[in-house]
């Protein structure tokens, strides 16, 4: 999520727990109904556009595993700057991508929320294609790991969807902010740097920063994202002249 936020690590903690209405994990769209009962229509409507989406995404990151675990459930979070919908990549294996919708967002009625949800599996799906998931994750800590790979999956979701989103962009002071994240150190808070508002008042740092840095590595080395995306974060970063 692309890439939010903060709450999540709520709802992390719940699909994980070991509950008697934990949707069984065999590939393919389930939901989560815990909080919210979704209606034969909608689940229809949202898994018959998951589906056609994961086949249009396949066809662009063959690496993706098959099998892939899409749990949907509706939460009541603001979502407004992303489309209503967010989502992380919980594990590689079994891989598992948890997409939120938003109950808020104009109302949570699906058709305004579907742009959302396909910018959410580009970018989840991408990530996915990478390793670069919560449980399992093939990448090591830091900021910059994080500033890389969520960069990637915001080119690419950009690139492919054609749905941008505030959330992501980036100003004349992202140059200064990527120099910023590669003096953190390996401990900093991720919630600040990353997925949430830091202190000082800026918010998703490195969604924003690495957005920035892949379009920077792109220009730079005419490299394509598919091309970025079969390299080290080290080494974007040094492509990105850092
Ligand atoms: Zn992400």
């Amino acid at each position: 999520m692309k890439t939010l936020k903060i709450l999540i690590l709520f709802s992390v903690a719940a699909l994980f727990s070991c509950h008697p209405h934990q949707p069984k994990l065999t590939g393919g769209v389930v939901f989560q109904e815990e909080s919210y009962i979704f209606t034969e229509a909608q689940k229809a409507t949202i898994k018959e556009f998951i589906v056609k989406t994961e086949k249009e995404v396949k066809t662009l990151l063959p690496k993706l595993p098959d099998s892939i675990n899409v749990i949907v459930e509706f939460v009541d979070w603001d979502l407004d700057t992303v489309g209503g919908v967010t989502g992380r990549t919980e594990s590689n294996n079994p891989p598992v991508v948890a997409i939120q919708l938003s109950n808020n967002y104009q109302d949570g009625a699906i058709d305004s929320l579907l742009s959302g949800i396909k910018s959410t599996i580009y970018h989840e799906y991408h990530h996915l294609s990478r390793g670069w998931a919560i449980k399992d994750n093939k990448f090591s800590y830091g900021i910059p790991n994080a500033m890389v790979n969520e960069g990637l999956a915001v080119a690419f979701g950009e690139q492919y969807t054609g749905a941008v989103y505030e959330a992501n962009s980036y100003t004349d002071h992202a140059h200064k902010w990527v120099k910023e994240i590669l003096e953190l150190p390996l401990n900093a808070n991720y919630s600040d740097w990353v997925m949430g508002e830091h202190p000082d008042g800026r918010t998703f740092i490195a969604y924003r920063t690495g957005n920035y840095l892949i379009q920077k590595a792109i220009s730079l080395s005419g490299k394509n994202i598919f091309e970025l995306s079969e390299l080290m974060p080290d080494d974007i970063i040094n492509i990105a002249g850092y």
